[in-house]
């Protein structure tokens, strides 16, 4: 086959059951297989915040506690942005959202970084993502042309009619799906060309998915989409699965929705924190707690329970996932990484992550690092950023550093400890278009001990500026604003910060 390469036809191949195509491959293209496989696993608005491992009240992840005493354990780490589009896109870029520019929900990245991202770093490897969330696959279809295994987001819902057709016509997809399409599937406007077929399809829908209703009794977990509900146990099995019978070394992306709400627990957890006598939230509402936050501020503390109770589900599956790997010999040869692209609020008002007060529960999210061989627990106090990824595994897979990511080697693979605390920066701009300057934004400054909130272009604040100072070392809940009295602090921070934001919005004046 000259005419293709070796991409060309790993993408081909792609479209052909792994398990059949990739034993030939291996073989056939030699790949670095001394390589380690480099796995990351994002759990959607996963708080570190709400999290026993890094101190919470309730026992919400108790295996993932117990398999932190194998891995490199970060307890202040970053978000750069507090919803899917801007954090998932600096996971991936390595830059910050001002940089990235993917600013607005279910926006993009800028040209450059459609070439310069995690999939273009790893482009030697086999490359596979999956994520449920119809915003991180926007990004996804903008890194493509380094993705090997795009894998489509119906691929691991319950009842995809998609698959199913796929599985009857399997020499003839293309025309055998486009022909589903247009004749049988209900589309958005609510007719198909065949009434008939179609009402028989949605019947078999809802009796497919009638069985799994029972384990959920707060209902099934909808994609985006709502294409028939997932089970997180799906997407763990299939994706084990797939990193087995890939070439290797293989890079995987895998971003599952849970624990995002809604909040269905499986009926094994639903109820767990019921009258614990866990404390409910007291702290003042804030001034950017919108009139919707308002209005639910009597929910918070149940929600919270809900979004705990569902954590449980998410606890259970990455255990279950770590062990499927470790059995089958994988996690000997990967470094396996456990993450999130934002956090969740449960206080203030404000419910959730789509706020424009960017306080810790909506930023802090966990990392744990595995290596292969690495039976020891390391824990970093300093904080870090999720911009910082990018970079640490390109080294720890011998990769050179792109010049173009915005964060550094994360300790403790960081040589030599540089005596200033580093900068990291968390932007939301989210009404920000793409070659907008940022008229309206909430950003903060975390610089050692010390975190800067600053607000501008609100109508909550009369379209002027908001700043709070917080010792977050001393003061975690950020309680305690600092503004008024360590006025020094904050104005030396505050002058980095416009000096860092004027830099960002130059190329856009
Ligand atoms: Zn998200």
């Amino acid at each position: 086959m000259p005419e293709f390469n070796r991409r060309d036809f790993l993408k081909l191949a792609g479209l052909l059951p792994l398990g059949l195509a990739a034993p030939t491959l291996h073989k056939s293209f030699g790949l670095q297989a001394d390589k380690k496989n480099v796995i990351i696993i994002v759990f959607d608005a996963f708080t570190a915040h709400n999290i026993s491992l890094y101190g919470y009240g309730r026992q919400t992840t108790p295996h993932i506690d117990a398999l932190a005493e194998r891995a490199t354990v970060y307890h202040n780490h970053y978000a750069a942005g507090n919803y899917t589009t801007p954090g998932t896109a600096s996971l991936l870029t390595g830059t910050y959202p001002w940089t990235h520019r993917a600013l607005k929900p279910n926006g993009q990245v800028s040209a450059e970084y459609t070439a310069h991202n995690i999939f273009s770093v790893f482009k030697d490897y086999y490359s596979i993502a999956y994520t449920h969330n119809e915003w991180a696959n926007t990004l996804f279809e903008q890194f493509k042309e380094n993705i090997d295994m795009l894998i489509p987001r119906e691929q691991l819902t319950l009842f995809s009619s998609d698959r199913l057709v796929q599985k009857v016509f399997p020499n003839d997809r293309d025309i055998s799906s486009v022909g589903w399409i247009r004749n049988i599937k209900i589309q958005e406007e609510g007719y198909a060309y065949s009434l008939f077929l179609s009402r028989i399809i949605t019947a078999l829908e809802q009796k497919y998915s009638a069985q799994y209703r029972a384990q959920f009794p707060r209902g099934l977990l909808p994609t985006a989409r709502a294409d028939g509900g997932f089970l997180l146990e799906h997407a763990v099995d299939w994706i084990v699965d797939q990193i087995q019978a890939a070439p290797a070394p293989v890079f995987g992306y895998f971003h599952f929705l849970p624990p995002h709400d809604p909040y269905r627990t499986p009926l094994e957890f639903a109820g767990r924190f019921d009258n614990d006598g866990y404390p409910r939230d007291n702290k003042p509402i804030d001034i950017l707690a919108t009139e919707q936050d308002r209005a639910r501020k009597m929910g918070l503390d149940t929600l919270r329970q809900n979004y705990d109770e569902f954590i449980l589900y998410v606890d259970r599956e990455f255990k279950r996932m770590f062990d499927l790997l470790e059995k089958s010999g994988q996690l000997e040869n990967t470094i396996l990484v456990l993450t999130s692209d934002h956090g969740e609020m449960f206080e203030r008002g404000i419910a959730m992550h789509d706020t424009n007060a960017l306080y810790n529960p909506v930023l802090r999210i966990p990392l744990l690092i595995f290596e292969p061989g690495v039976n020891k627990r390391t824990d970093v106090y300093q904080p870090t950023s999720a911009v910082d990824l990018l970079p640490t595994l390109a080294h720890l897979s011998g990769l050179p550093s792109p010049q173009w990511t915005e964060g550094i080697l994360l300790p403790p693979y960081l040589p030599v400890n540089s005596p200033a605390p580093r900068s990291i920066y968390a932007v939301r701009a989210y009404e920000a278009e793409m070659t907008d300057a940022l008229t309206q934004a909430s950003i903060v400054l975390v610089k050692g001990r010390y975190k800067l909130h600053y607000y501008f272009g609100y109508a909550e604040i009369g379209g002027g500026d908001l700043i709070k100072l917080f010792d977050v070392q001393e003061d975690p809940a950020e309680m305690n604003d600092l503004s008024q009295s360590q006025t020094d602090i904050a104005r030396e921070m505050l002058q980095e910060l416009k000096a860092s934001l004027a830099k960002s919005n130059a190329p856009y004046l």
